[in-house]
């Protein structure tokens, strides 16, 4: 099993740019030469650009994707905070 395979298994797809998102688009990995990585995807604010960034970053072997993007997933959800203006749900920094 190569780590496309066990991405996918893990219910990613690749986007354009390379980067693997999940259909919620709140998991994401990336395969360089040095191995498989996984995180929750935050967005950093550079300026007036805004970029995704990974965040809680884990380097995985192929068998254990399943297991990280499940522990991203709790990761982001323990970072969201309540917004004292609107009371939306979400992470610091984003807009809404
Ligand atoms: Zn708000």
């Amino acid at each position: 099993m190569g780590p496309s395979t066990a991405l996918a298994a893990s219910g990613l797809t690749r986007g354009a740019d390379g980067m693997w998102v999940d259909d919620a688009g709140v998991v994401g990995a990336v395969v360089t030469a040095h191995g498989t990585f996984v995180g929750w995807l935050d967005l950093a604010w550079d300026g007036a650009v805004v970029a995704r960034r990974l965040r809680a970053v884990e380097h995985v072997t192929d068998g254990a994707c399943a297991a990280a993007v499940q522990r991203a997933r709790r990761e982001r959800e323990r970072s969201l905070r309540t917004c004292e203006l609107c009371a939306a749900g979400g992470l610091p920094g984003h807009l809404h």
